[in-house]
């Protein structure tokens, strides 16, 4: 039997950055993961934005989120040695004046100055962009290049003998007392990082998950935009594209592209940039949201060694570096975590 203290279901983001805070802990980690070619994290937009929605309000947990989340992934990079991270800021045109004398009360209201880097009432005048009232431009967003990320944590992980490729089936793992036993493994504890494939999975078949697909597009346009542009879509620029995203179903439930889901992106794509775009890429993947929008993390409230971490919906890249420190502190050293996450709540 190879001993381990913490055996990691799933190598998606939140599989990839939880291993990372048990192995700054000096825990030893083995990760297991089925290596699929399409997953949530592997179609990720990839962006992070404490301000959001059509009312332009702070996200949950903003003020814990966001002003160390650009230092996190910074620190990643040099720790992993490789580049994913591009602290980017957005800019949010206004829909119509509603929206342009919402923003001023906004503005004036306590801890929102901390995510206004400036507001402007009149167009950028980007060539193409469709912005003829203004808008905000916000602090502490950015992307992360998610696929990039995750392919570089795995290297890392495989150079340190802590990852394995492979599909694990629940009926296999043994679960005692102390200890958890999966095929050669033993370990004090195991950890479901499933994302969205935990809806198939016995153990958690109480939890409400509400998966929602996504589907995105990568486009080459003449203009150059230096900004990450977001107005009900949003344009990521990378070096030789730009990823437009994302749709919202929560029907039909696969990781096709669709011709519906292109059209969709087009036509509202067009409302914010006038120029033509050639489709290089079209992408689709399930988003692993819950029935309340949290995440759901903690232990089974059977088996006190079987952890899940999962949940994060559309705001893993925010939301799952706070609370893989969180659980690890919970595990390691006893730290309360919020009930609010609590997987049975
Ligand atoms: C179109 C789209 C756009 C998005 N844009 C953004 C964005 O801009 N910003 C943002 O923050 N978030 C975004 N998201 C959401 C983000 O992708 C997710 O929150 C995050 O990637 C979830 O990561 P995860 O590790 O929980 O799940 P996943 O990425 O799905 O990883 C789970 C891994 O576990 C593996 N696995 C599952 N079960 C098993 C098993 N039994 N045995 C072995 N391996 C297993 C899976 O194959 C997979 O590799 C977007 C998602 C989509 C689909």
């Amino acid at each position: 039997m190879q001993k381990r203290d913490i055996l990691i279901v799933g190598q998606g983001l939140a599989g990839s950055l939880l291993a990372l805070e048990f192995e700054k802990r000096g825990k030893k980690v083995m990760i297991i993961d089925n290596n699929p070619s399409v997953s949530s994290s592997k179609v990720a937009a990839g962006l992070y934005n404490p301000i959001t929605g059509r009312k332009m309000i702070k996200t949950w947990l903003a003020d814990e989120l966001f002003p160390n989340l650009s230092k996190y992934y910074q620190d990643l990079e040099k720790k992993i040695d490789a580049k994913f991270h591009f602290s980017k800021t957005i800019y949010r045109p206004f829909n119509n004046i509603g929206e342009q004398n919402d923003w001023s009360l906004r503005t004036v209201e306590l801890g929102y100055n901390l995510y206004i880097k400036f507001t402007l009432n009149y167009s950028m005048e980007i060539d193409q962009l469709i912005d003829p009232l203004g808008g905000f431009f916000i602090n502490y967003s950015g992307m992360i290049d998610v696929p990039e990320l995750i392919s570089q944590c795995k290297k890392y992980f495989k150079s340190r003998g802590m990852y394995t490729e492979e599909r694990v089936h629940v009926e296999a793992l043994d679960v005692g007392e102390v200890h958890v036993k999966l095929g050669s493994f033993e370990a004090d504890k195991i950890i479901f990082c499933e994302g969205p494939m935990a809806v198939n999975n016995p153990l958690w078949s109480d939890l409400k998950f509400k998966l929602v697909k996504g589907e995105i597009l990568d486009v080459s346009c003449p203009t150059k935009i230096d900004h990450i542009v977001s107005k009900g879509i949003f344009m990521l620029p990378f070096k030789d594209y730009v990823r437009v995203g994302s749709t919202y179903n929560n029907k039909n439930q696969n990781e096709e592209p669709t011709e519906k889901g292109r059209l969709e992106l087009l036509n509202r794509l067009s409302k914010l940039y006038g120029g033509d775009v050639n489709i290089l890429k079209h992408r689709a993947a399930l988003r692993p949201a819950t029935f309340d929008r949290k995440p759901f993390i903690g232990f089974h409230d059977k088996f006190k060694n079987v952890a899940i971490f999962n949940g994060f919906g559309s705001k893993g890249v925010s939301l799952i570096p706070y609370f893989a420190m969180n659980l690890a502190d919970h595990i390691c050293f006893g730290k309360k975590m919020s009930l609010e996450v609590n997987p049975v709540r």
